[in-house]
């Protein structure tokens, strides 16, 4: 189910074509899972890796801290955008 929403929270992010109710979904699956929280896009901008991650994710070369996430491999803090549905 995450893995639904966050592959729709990346379209959004990057304003691809959504299919028709796809972003209803991914709303509705949020609401009914308040414990997931919205998902962040993550994007190192030394190295431009890009992941959409939950907020108790970590995707290698990120690294979750107690503000954001931190690229591991450049050693900078990575900026994120919450996406809102
Ligand atoms: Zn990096």
């Amino acid at each position: 189910m995450r893995q639904a929403i966050r592959a729709t929270a990346g379209k959004l992010n990057r304003s691809e074509e959504l299919l028709d109710d796809e972003k209803e979904q991914a709303a509705a699956m949020l609401i009914a899972n308040p414990g997931f929280g919205n998902p962040h896009v993550v994007r190192c901008s030394w190295c431009h890796e890009t992941r959409t991650l939950f907020r108790d994710e970590d995707d290698a070369p990120f690294k979750r801290t107690a503000r954001g996430w931190f690229c591991e491999r450049c050693e900078v803090h990575a900026e994120s955008q919450e996406v809102q549905f």
